[in-house]
């Protein structure tokens, strides 16, 4: 994927209840947020919006691993035009 590419998609991706996976780069733990609140929570702190590149997310995030109570994170898009393309 392209790493700059903008949370709202040109296709307003919002529409389709897209997700963004963030993944613990420690332990692997993963979980799936509604990027319509990733947006807000950019939003509601000043951060950014939803042009602000995917991979900016991950400097964002306010709370540890769960798991594994690290803090370096990766993020990637779980929109549903991606799910053929994953090939996980
Ligand atoms: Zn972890």
């Amino acid at each position: 994927m392209r790493p700059q590419s903008p949370l709202g998609g040109s296709a307003s991706p919002k529409a389709f209840g897209a997700r963004v996976l963030l993944s613990c780069l420690d332990c692997h733990h993963y979980h799936s947020m509604a990027l319509e609140a990733v947006i807000k929570r950019l939003q509601d702190h000043g951060l950014g919006d939803e042009r602000t590149g995917i991979k900016a997310v991950a400097i964002f995030v306010s709370r540890p691993c769960p798991r594994c109570g690290g803090w370096r994170f990766d993020t990637r898009p779980d929109f549903p035009e991606d799910a053929g393309a994953v090939g996980a």
